[in-house]
């Protein structure tokens, strides 16, 4: 682990009580649907991702960082991480980081994707200093990543089923190797979704491993209103234990992932409560 890692709440549990991470809500847009996913809701008693109170502009985010950096001691980790993906939004993403980064050059830089546009910003973004990325990857059987996403859009067309399944697999997977060779943390998010992936985890870890990736984050599927899975049960905590365990075999597990929102801020799990209440304010300015 690097010094940086071990800042970092989300990649060292040791340090999620002393080092606090924002995620800055810019990327409203996504490239794809998951089935557990509904972007739609904004409420400030919701906490999962996918959820913000508003959405920044590049040069409002920094301002709203400023203030968050004066209230929060330690903000160690910047984020991006929706609410939709950070590269269904490149422009607004890379210069949010080109901004912060000039504002900032001291934290850590963190993105989270599905992946699917990615390759594309890998030297751009390693330039940038970002030193974590994670990719939520939910199978590598094409079969069963075509239970999980509705469609998958790119280049400006929409595909389907297996056809889009592979397309999403084969640019989630093109991104590791890339990302490690420029000495950058992969994390990859796992959702455990009860009858279709519980078993199949352990092969996304091993082979996810294979190209280099170095930690694992299995989180139960939080089933959401008006979704495809809003009526899959919730995996108990044996099929989570168990899915973890057998992935863990693989890659370092993170399990104290807190499902945060995408404009959390603070320590994990003790977010601050009026963040939204800030959020509209520089939103508006
Ligand atoms: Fe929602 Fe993220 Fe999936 Fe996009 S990639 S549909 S924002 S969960
Ligand atoms: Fe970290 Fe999980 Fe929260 Fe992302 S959602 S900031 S990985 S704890």
């Amino acid at each position: 682990m690097t010094t940086t890692t071990a800042q970092h709440p989300c990649f060292d549990e040791s340090a999620k009580h002393t080092h606090a991470r924002v995620h800055l809500p810019v990327a409203p847009q996504c490239n794809i649907q998951c089935n557990y996913c509904n972007r739609k809701f904004d409420c400030v008693n919701e906490s999962r991702p996918g959820v913000t109170s508003s959405v920044l502009a590049p040069f409002q985010a920094v301002a709203y960082l400023k203030a968050l950096d004066e209230r929060i001691e330690n903000l160690s980790v910047i984020g991006i991480a929706g609410p939709g993906d950070p590269f269904a939004n490149p422009k607004e993403t890379i210069e949010t980081m080109r901004l912060v980064k000039a504002e900032f050059p001291d934290k850590i830089f963190c993105l989270s994707t599905n992946g699917l546009n990615l390759e594309p910003y890998i030297d751009e973004i390693a330039a940038l200093g970002v030193t974590h990325v994670t990719i939520t990857i939910n199978a590598i059987d094409p079969e069963i990543t075509a239970k999980v996403y509705r469609w998958v859009r790119f280049e400006k067309k929409v595909y389907r089923g297996v056809e889009g399944a592979r397309l999403l697999l084969e640019r989630q997977l093109a991104c590791i190797p890339k990302l490690k060779a420029h000495g950058i943390t992969v994390k990859i998010n796992s959702i455990i979704m009860p009858g279709i992936n519980e078993d199949h985890i352990v092969e996304v870890a091993k082979h996810c491993a294979s190209l280099g990736a170095d930690v694992i984050n299995c989180i139960p599927i939080i089933p959401t209103a008006e979704t495809e899975f809003q009526d899959m049960p919730k995996p108990d905590s044996k099929m989570v234990f168990k899915t973890r365990l057998q992935a863990g075999e693989y890659l370092k597990p993170m399990n104290h992932c807190a499902r945060c929102r995408a404009d959390a801020a603070g320590l994990l799990g003790q977010d601050l409560s009026d963040t939204h209440v800030l959020l509209k304010e520089y939103a508006s300015r």
